[in-house]
This record gives structure tokens, sequence and C-alpha cells, in this order.
């Protein structure tokens, strides 16, 4: 027999199965997702290696999974015709953690403790120790030529890898799982079916599990035929009449034997109707796709028709990512199929703008090649095409959200997502204005909820043009500001812009309206020069004469401040305060200049 060689795992992956087995043993049946999803994986890179490389699929031309339990034995086998993985592989992929899920988990993990969560993210290939006592990996993968054998067993450091005595697969992975004595009721095949269809449903390949036959046959029961046969001709002498046959008596026999039984719908849910796809099934796309653990918030499904087709499923997930810093990182929101195929979830800064980077979906296209690159993608006029869709698709679905009853759900997007769409403003010129519905803001009248731009304007004094807005690091002193006072006093709504990126958004928007003639300019309260519009020819007279009168103390000041002011102005903007420090029109406001002097810090 081959040599056979010893490994330590990393460090990292000791700490990692500790984590699992302790939080997740009440969850243990996760295993098979996570066994079943790294096949289907594998089956994806096949696929997609095949495009360029067709004699990959030479001697196994089927993609699938095979689940088959052997009770007497207590082993569990999940088998695919994928990728496979050479020694290198299983040394490098099933000895440390470098991986998406597994960084997601221990985030989350890191976020709440809680179990029940955690159970529903990716933990990957060493979830297996949980029901397994020792877990076997054979697997062949088409660059190297021998077949290799991984084996471990549970709460060992340790693993060992061996060229397998039975080189019997052509292509893929075997991962046999020496079950746990308390795991035994995972060889019945009709738990293992009922977790594929409750975690599996949507992978794309088709998973068979070995299981009795379960096909009823009909067949005509002899003896009870024969009986009521019997019974009726004894009737029939009782009364004299001629005896006839009676109807023959059916029973149901089933099929001896074990079979491949496909359990799950392999048909992309894309590729539906989107009339044939109830919401619980979007929602469970969603959550095994993304590993979420709350239902989306909102979803579309459509397909372009015309000279660019594509079919796209996208959504707002019902909270934000833990790693809340790293909202403006690629997080592999879209996934990019061609005609099925699974090309890469690492496009998506080519397919959706940064701010739009918390929309999720899959968008599958027939007109990209298969072997599409990056830069394939950023000269393509089709990804041009496509991109275009998702965003105006994604506006239209928080536009929904907004429109929605209650307004809860748009809520809870806001919290989530708030900012980014503020980011939007800024850097999507093209749909500045549909993203300026949406804006959310406190304001003098908001109370402890928010106010969007069309309430502030349904609010507005009669005479009033523009909407005021001032920004400070809470809503506490934005309301304490002294011009904010008298404006409020007077009736004017305010806004209070309270975030760092308020301000630049309003800024950038400038004004607020579609029409030309129910434009509303946005104005800073803070600075100098505002003339309230709704003022009154009284108001003015009293303001010049003010002026006048107050000439000699302006002089004063000016004097006294020299080069500390830009200058010295009689205000009718305050009220209780007698004076107040305002910046001018072109600068940047007193909040900006904060927040500038706090990010060079
Ligand atoms: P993840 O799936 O998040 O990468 P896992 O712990 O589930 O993490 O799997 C670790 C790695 O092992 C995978 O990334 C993959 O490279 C490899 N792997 C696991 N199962 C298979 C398989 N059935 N076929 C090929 N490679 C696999
Ligand atoms: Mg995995």
């Amino acid at each position: 027999t081959p040599a056979e060689e010893t490994f330590t795992y990393q460090a990292e992956v000791d700490r990692l199965m500790d984590i699992i087995v302790n939080s997740l043993y009440s969850n243990r049946e996760v295993f098979l997702r996570e066994l079943v999803s790294n096949a289907s994986d594998a089956l994806d890179k096949a696929r997609f290696l095949a495009v360029t490389d067709p004699s990959i699929m030479a001697g196994r031309e089927e993609l699938e999974i095979r689940i088959s339990a052997d009770k007497d034995k207590g082993t569990l086998t999940i088998e695919d015709s994928g990728v496979g993985m050479s020694r290198e592989q299983l040394l490098s992929n099933l000895g440390t953690i470098a991986r998406s899920g597994t960084r997601k988990f221990m985030e989350a993990m890191a976020a709440k403790g809680d179990s029940n969560l955690i159970g529903q993210f990716g933990v990957g290939f060493y979830s297996a120790f949980l029901v397994a006592d020792r877990v076997r990996v054979q697997s062949k993968a088409p660059e190297d030529s021998k077949q290799w054998l991984w084996e471990a067993a549970a709460g060992s450091h340790q693993y060992t890898i061996r060229e397998d005595p039975v080189s019997d697969l052509v292509r893929g992975t075997r991962i046999t799982l020496f079950l746990k004595e308390d795991a035994a009721e995972m060889t019945d095949p009709v738990r293992i079916t009922r977790l594929i269809k409750q975690y599996s449903q949507f992978i794309a390949f088709p998973i068979k599990v070995y299981s009795p036959k379960k096909e009823p046959r009909k067949v005509i029961d002899e003896e009870g035929t024969k009986r009521k046969q019997e019974a009726a001709d004894k009737k029939a002498e009782e009364k004299g009449e001629p005896t006839k046959q009676v109807e023959p008596v059916m029973k149901t026999e089933y099929d001896e034997g074990w079979d491949w039984r496909l359990e799950n719908e392999n048909k992309p849910i894309w590729t539906r109707s989107p009339k044939d796809v109830s919401e619980t099934a979007y929602n469970d796309f969603f959550k095994t796709t993304f590993g979420e653990f709350l239902d989306p918030l909102a979803h579309v499904h459509f397909n372009v028709e015309g000279t660019i087709e594509f079919s796209a499923i996208i959504y707002l997930p019902g909270m934000a990512p833990f790693e809340q810093q790293n909202m403006m990182q690629r997080s592999k929101s879209i996934k990019l199929y061609v005609k099925r195929v699974f090309i890469s979830d690492e496009f998506d800064e080519d397919l959706m703008p940064r701010y739009l980077s918390f929309v999720k979906g899959v968008v599958d296209s027939s007109d990209l090649p298969l072997n599409v690159s990056r830069e394939i993608l950023q000269e393509s006029r089709i990804v041009r095409v496509i991109r275009k869709q998702l965003v105006r698709r994604s506006i239209e679905m928080m536009e929904e959200l907004a429109g929605k009853e209650g307004g809860e759900d748009f809520k809870t997007f806001w919290d989530a997502f708030g900012r980014q769409i503020k980011y939007g403003v800024v850097e999507d010129t093209e749909n500045r204005e549909r993203l300026s519905k949406l804006l959310r803001f406190q304001s003098s009248k908001s109370e402890d909820g928010l106010t969007s731009l069309d309430q502030y304007v349904s609010r507005m004094k009669p005479k009033q043009k523009s909407i005021y807005w001032m920004a400070a690091d809470s809503v506490q002193s934005a309301r304490a500001a002294p011009f904010v006072e008298a404006m409020v006093a007077k009736g004017i709504e305010v806004l209070y812009l309270t975030e760092p990126i308020d301000e630049a958004c309003i800024t950038n928007l400038g004004k607020y309206g579609s029409d030309k003639e129910t434009q509303y300019e946005l104005v800073d309260v803070s600075k100098e020069g505002i003339s309230l519009d709704e003022e009154g020819e009284e108001e003015k007279a009293a303001a010049e004469a003010a002026a006048k009168e107050m000439a000699p103390v302006v002089d004063f000041l000016k004097k006294s401040l020299g080069e500390r002011v830009e200058k010295v102005t009689v205000s009718n903007r305050l009220l209780d305060s007698p004076c107040a420090l305002v910046t001018s029109k072109f600068g940047w406001s007193a909040n900006m200049e904060r927040i500038m002097r706090s990010q060079a810090l």
C-alpha cells in the first residue's frame, strides 16, 4: 500500500472546529447542506472548466451529486462529479481556513454569539465532524493522475493523506462520514431526503438519494378476488340466481430494491416564470444562495428581451452586513451566470455601482461569452446595458418599498442602507433625482421620526421657496443653533443633517423637485445672506431700520475683531441670541469644517 503522510491542521482550523462543535450541536444537520454546497461549487467549477477544455468531462458526462447511506456500517456518503482535489488542493483546502463562508461565520460569532443564528451561516467542510467520528475524502482532479485519500478523526489535530488504493473515481470527490452513534438516524433515506428538500432545493445540479423504491404498482389480488368470487357465488346460489364473475380486487405492491431518486428541482429558479415561483421559494433561494438568515425586504425577478437578453433576480436584504465599516467594499453580491453556467461572483463592481453593493442577486446572460473575463466585461456594451437595468430595477424596488403601506419595511431598509443611498445621490448623477425622493432626514417637524423631502414640501409655508437645513453633529446641537431657533419659532421647518455624508449629499443635490416650476433650493441656514422668502414688506422695512440703527455697533465689532472675521452684519434671523457666528455663502459650513478636521486627524 502507498505510504501515508500525517499533517497538522492550521491553528485556526482547530479553533473553528471547537466553535462549530460547541455552538452547532443542536443544529448539526447543517453538515449536509455544507457538503452539498461544496459539491455544487465543485460541479460549477467543472462545468466552467469544460467550456475551454471539454476533455475533462470524458468518461463521466453527468454533473451530479449522489448521496447514499449504509445503515449496517453506519456510514453516509456524498459523492460529486465536480473538479475534485489534487493532493496539493487537499492539503490547502482541508487543512487551513481562507474562505469567505467561514470568515462570515466567525464574524457573526463575534457579533452575536447566538447559535440559532450561526446555524444559518456557511460553516463549511468541518461541520462534517458534527455527525461523524471519522471523515474520509476520496478525490480525483483532472490535473492529477492519481486519486487521493484524506482522512481525519473528530477531535484530532491531525489528518492523513495517501494515494487511494481504490482508484475508482473518474473525476470528483466522495466524502464518507463514519457516523457517531447518536447520529445513526442520518442513514435514513427519508431523513436525508427531507434535509435535501429543506436546505438544498436550489442546488442547480441533480441530487440523487439512494432510497428504497417507493413506486407503487397496482396488481390483481388473486386471493381477495377468489374470496369475493366465492362469496358472490354463494349468495347467488342461495337466491337461486345464475353466478356472475366479480370485478377483480386490486392491491398495491412496491417494487423491490433500491434506486437513485432525484430529490431536488435542479432547474434554476430564475429560469422559471415568476408566476410559478412562490414568495417562500424566492426567500429561501436568497437565504441559501447568499448565506443570509433573514428574509429579504423585497425582490424583483425580470427578463429582458430584445437585442440583449438576460434574466435576473435581485433582492433588498433584511439587514446590513455585520462588517458595517466595510459596507462600501466588494461583497460578492451579484452572481453572474452565462447560459446557466456560474461564471463568477467577483464581477459585481462591473455589474453594479458601488453605492448599490448591498443589492444581492443573480444575473444570467446568454449574450456574453462563457469564458468572459474582467477585461471583456469592462469593454462590453452588453454589460453596460445589464448594469443600467440592474440599477433601474434596484431603484424601482426601493421606490416600491417606500410606497408600501405602514412604512415599516422601508424604515428597516433605510436604517440599514440609507447611507448608501446618500452616497448614491452624490455619485450617480443620472439617477440623483429619483434617489433624492428616497432620502429621509430628521427635522424640526419630524419629531422622533424621519421626513422625506416630499413631506417637507407638503408642510412648507405658502410663500416658502427653499428647503432649509442645518448640519451638525447631533440633533440637539442642530436644534440649539441660533439661526435655527428663529426659523423654527417662525414655523419654518429645518432639516437636521447629522451624518457626515448628509451635507455632501444635500449640496450635490442642490435643488429638489423635477419640475422647474416646483423646484426648491436646498439652503444651509448657517450661511450668511439668507432671505426668508416669506417676509412681508413690513418686516423688510424693520430690518432696514435696524441695520441703520446698529451701524455704529457693527463698525465697532469690525474694528475689534479685525482679521478674525470676514464681515459683520445685522441679521433678522435671531430670536433670543444676541449674535451668531456664520460661515460665508461659498465656503464650507461649520459642520463640514468639523468633519474635515476630524478626518485629518
Ligand atoms: P468554502 O466552501 O466556504 O470554501 P469549505 O470549508 O466548505 O469552505 O470548503 C473548503 C474548501 O475545500 C473549498 O473551498 C473547496 O476548495 C474544497 N472542497 C470542499 N469540498 C469539495 C468538493 N466536494 N470538491 C472539491 N473541492 C472541495
Ligand atoms: Mg463550503
